[in-house]
């Protein structure tokens, strides 16, 4: 399958984003309109540009507010097009996209619509030129997409085919399923974009949120599959407007979206089974091993301590103690790795090993069994930060290379700003990405799941746990009689359908702290109902250090 991107769905000049997508390795491009119009460049130069960068230009957009307009403006119309065409052909480019109709002039006709696209087509057709009409999902007249098929047939005319977009389909709830009565050949084009599941205006969701496939909630790659079924065989092109793309590095982006579209093609990845270990990189592994000998763990070499199937790894290092590196069980670490790599993911030296886009390294584990020693049993769940700019890509890396599904995102409130936290897991293996705007709190953590965390806070010594205000104890009480002293042992609450859950939190050393956890039940979430009390309270304190 050929691949294509919208050159609005990447930032910079017109001339830099030819670039990073030929570097990314498309094989074309949708050329946008407003791009062309403020470059520099001729149309042709842009062709001669996009030809020497192995690039075709696959589609010129957008052509607007064409179809169904009362008949005395249609002439002028007919003439706006012709200038377009003209354009298209110095530019090289031989399909025009034309999105339904959103004036309010246009008439509620479909006979209409037809009619005038087919007089449209007629045009193109003299210059070679084929025209893709697409239902925008705020199409005055025509938003859905089987609506703009039925136009298409009507017209009936060889240069006029529909274009579609799974943004306009999905957004609206349109079951993509219809596409397999659309014959492929009818099927001119087709644009690929995923978004967050948002309650808003349409338009803004489209023009501000739009992703690239897998980073939001959408059912693209099912909506791909009806496609195919239809028999399209032309390009699959990425069309994202997207307020933090536009701002983020170019050639970053671009390969993120190829990495979106290699996803699609591939089988649904091989599912990791648990979390192996946590590595932290520190200056001086002997403050941290102080904290985890008195949550009960045992060093069981140099570097690595251990309790249940929970491991935590020091490794010595100059800087703040990060969170450097985590390891994966995989019921075949030699399929993710290869996945990985067929992903264009940094593969690492060493064992089956590769990087996140946050530099945090990934190694791919086989299984291992082992005994239960203490109250903690196993890593519940690591939470890394990422830069802002970053949090999609981080969100198709887990989904796409890790095979871990993504889960809403939340707002977290902060004092000092918001918090932005999206969990990524499949199964027992959890990973929270946490972006924030605010300075100097410490978003990595380890959570440590307990079978008992009323018996592990008894035996810890109280100034190695946060200590969370009174306010939010009374509250607790407020809410439920709980059977324990939470006041006493320092321990948070949250409650859903499916289950209890009990978590408490360690200091924090350098960025890095600890969270024990116990899940009673069924419980899915991560107590996000508490972290702002937590965040306030890591806020007050700093970072610090075991006495
Ligand atoms: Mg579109
Ligand atoms: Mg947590």
């Amino acid at each position: 399958m050929r691949t294509s991107i919208a050159t609005v769905s990447v930032g910079g000049t017109l001339a830099e984003k030819l670039t990073a997508i030929a570097a990314a390795g498309f094989d074309g491009v949708e050329i946008f309109e407003n791009d062309l119009l403020a470059s520099p460049m001729s149309p042709a130069e842009v062709r001669v540009r996009a030809a020497d960068l192995g690039l075709s230009i696959d589609l010129y957009q957008p052509f607007r507010d064409f179809e169904a307009m009362p008949a005395d403006l249609l002439a002028a119309n007919l003439r706006r097009a012709d200038h377009k065409f003209r354009l298209m052909r110095q530019l090289g480019a031989d399909l025009l996209l034309v999105c339904s109709n959103v004036s309010p002039a246009a008439i509620g006709s479909d006979e209409l619509a037809a009619e005038q696209l087919r007089s449209l087509a007629s045009l193109a057709a003299e210059y070679g030129i084929r025209i893709a009409y697409e239902a925008l999902a705020w199409g005055r007249h025509v938003d859905d997409y089987l609506h703009a098929w039925r136009i298409v047939h009507l017209a009936d005319h060889p240069n006029l085919g529909t274009c579609l977009d799974s943004f306009h389909i999905l957004s609206r709830g349109f079951d993509p399923i219809g596409i397999e009565a659309i014959p492929g050949e009818k099927i001119f084009f087709v644009q690929l974009a995923d978004a967050p599941i948002l309650a808003m205006d349409v338009l803004q969701w489209s023009r501000h949120y739009r992703c690239f496939p897998g980073q939001g909630m959408l059912d693209v790659r099912g909506l791909v599959g009806h496609v195919l079924r239809a028999g399209y065989s032309g390009p699959l092109s990425l069309e994202v407007f997207n307020d933090v793309f536009r701002q983020a590095d170019a050639g970053r982006t671009a390969l993120d979206g190829m990495r979106s579209l290699i996803a699609l093609g591939l089988p649904e990845p091989v599912v990791p089974t648990g979390l192996a270990f946590a590595e932290l990189a520190v200056a001086d592994p002997a403050r941290l091993g102080e904290l985890l000998a008195a949550l009960g763990f045992v060093r069981t070499d140099a570097q690595r301590w251990e309790q249940g199937a929970a491991r935590i790894v020091l490794r010595t290092a100059s800087g703040e103690p990060e969170l450097a590196a985590i390891g994966l069980e995989s019921p075949d670490p030699d399929a993710a790795l290869t996945r990985a790599r067929t992903l264009r993911a940094t593969v690492l030296p060493g064992e089956h090993a590769i990087a996140a886009p946050d530099g945090t390294q990934i190694v791919f584990c086989p299984p291992t069994t082992v005994p239960r020693s203490g109250h903690i049993t196993h890593i519940d769940h690591v939470a890394l930060t990422q830069p802002w700019h970053h949090f999609d890509e981080a969100a198709l890396f887990y989904r796409s290379v890790l095979a871990l599904c993504p889960q809403p995102s939340l707002e977290v409130p902060d004092p000092y700003g918001l918090l932005r936290s999206r969990a990524m897991s499949a199964g027992p293996v959890r990973m929270v990405l946490n972006i924030t705007q605010v300075q100097g709190i410490p978003t990595q953590h380890i959570a440590l799941a307990c079978d008992d965390l009323v018996a592990t806070a008894r035996a810890l010594p109280p100034d190695l746990l946060l200590e969370i205000p009174a306010n939010y104890h009374d509250d607790l009480d407020a809410r439920y009689d709980l059977p324990f002293d939470h006041r006493a042992l320092g321990i948070m609450y949250d409650r859903d359908d499916h289950g209890e859950f009990l978590h408490l939190y360690t200091i924090t050393i350098g960025r890095v702290f600890f969270e024990l956890v116990q899940r009673v039940g069924g419980y899915q979430g991560y107590g996000a109902v508490n972290a702002p009390v937590r965040l306030a309270v890591q806020h007050s304190r700093g970072p610090m250090t075991p006495q």
